[in-house]
């Protein structure tokens, strides 16, 4: 039975899988890492860690027997990648089985944040329907979306909102082949003629603050920012600054830099929409993504091809 690490809190689903078939070791909750380390570090082979934990060179240097990393989420921004790369070490991650919800949570914020529905909720149950009728917002159908990484999600976010009325553009590092939407290679041109903003692109140090007080300023008083990929590709401080003075129209977040620690400013703001990261967080998409976290790390012990090798290391 080979030994691994788990440096995340895990659901049952997968947490007694993996209790099945392998050692495990569990860090994340462990009072005394420092004598985890020591005592079990020589043995680990495999770690398994969340889509959003930092791991750190220093904690790979005590697992001098690692091979494998098995990251339980689609992101893998918390894995030092050019050290895995000098080290031999096999990285994977759970892609295309958590699309579809991470879509519908990415068009959930937009409708949310477009027609106001969130604020209307609040305004209902605080009983001013009573008094008065709810502001008119803006028809969604005819609006402009720019989409800032049109991979796997930000497709179907695309596809989506196309039928839903809404004209397409998007940006990333390359145009995407085969696709019907409009490329725009320069990142505060798309925000300028975007009423919604989408960002849909990696974390990581390439895309931090990326989406910054330039391009929040392009996308103006009348735009809307949605962010369903990582809080570091905004920068924050930017954004509230903007919403505080009227700059930005609105926002949707389920991410945030500090999760879960949300700024405190942007609690009051009616025109925030604000999600605890919930992009996958539906019970069949958390089992597949489970699965395939369970997969990598069988198929890497038995000696099959990884099933989800991330593209770098791949
Ligand atoms: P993907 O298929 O790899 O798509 C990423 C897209 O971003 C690609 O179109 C890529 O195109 C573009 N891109 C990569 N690096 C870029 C850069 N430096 N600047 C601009 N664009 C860049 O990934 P995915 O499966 O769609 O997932 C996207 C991200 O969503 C994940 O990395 C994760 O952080 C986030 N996510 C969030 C949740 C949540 O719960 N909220 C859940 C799942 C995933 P080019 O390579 O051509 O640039």
């Amino acid at each position: 039975m080979p030994d691994i690490l788990v440096t995340a809190p895990l659901p049952d689903f997968l947490d007694e899988p993996l209790k099945r078939d392998y050692r495990c070791h569990d860090y994340h909750r462990s009072s005394h890492k420092p004598g985890l380390l020591a005592a079990e570090g020589a043995r680990i082979r495999g770690l398994v860690q969340g889509g959003g934990t930092l791991t750190p060179e220093s904690l790979l240097e005590a697992l001098p027997s690692l091979e494998i990393i098995s990251v339980f989420g689609v992101g893998y921004d918390g894995v030092p990648v050019d050290y895995c790369r000098r080290r031999g070490l096999k990285v994977t991650n759970t892609p295309d089985v958590l699309t579809d919800d991470v879509a519908d949570v990415a068009v959930g914020l937009v409708l949310m944040t477009v027609r106001g529905f969130a604020h209307a909720d609040r305004f209902v149950r605080a009983g001013e329907w009573t008094r008065r009728g709810f502001p008119l917002t803006r028809k969604l159908a005819g609006c402009k979306a720019g989409i800032l990484g049109l991979g796997r999600i930000g497709k179907a976010i695309a596809q989506r909102l196309a039928s839903m009325g809404v004209a397409i553009a998007y940006t990333g590092r390359n145009a995407q082949p085969g696709v019907p939407y409009r490329f725009v290679p320069d990142l505060v041109a798309l925000a300028q003629e975007s009423d919604v903003l989408i960002v849909a692109c990696p974390g990581g140090p390439a895309t931090r603050n990326l989406v910054g007080a330039e391009v929040i300023a392009a996308l103006g008083k009348k735009g809307t920012l949605v962010n369903i990929a990582r809080g570091s590709i905004v920068d924050e401080p930017a954004l509230v600054a903007a919403l505080e003075a009227g700059a930005l129209g609105a926002a949707g977040l389920d991410v945030f830099v500090d999760e879960p620690n949300v700024p405190a400013a942007l609690l009051a703001m009616d025109n925030v929409v604000l999600l605890p990261h919930v992009g996958s967080a539906t019970r069949e998409t958390r089992q597949a993504m489970g699965d395939l976290c369970k997969a990598n790390l069988d198929a890497w012990f038995a000696g099959r091809p990884l099933p989800t090798p991330i593209p770098e290391l791949a």
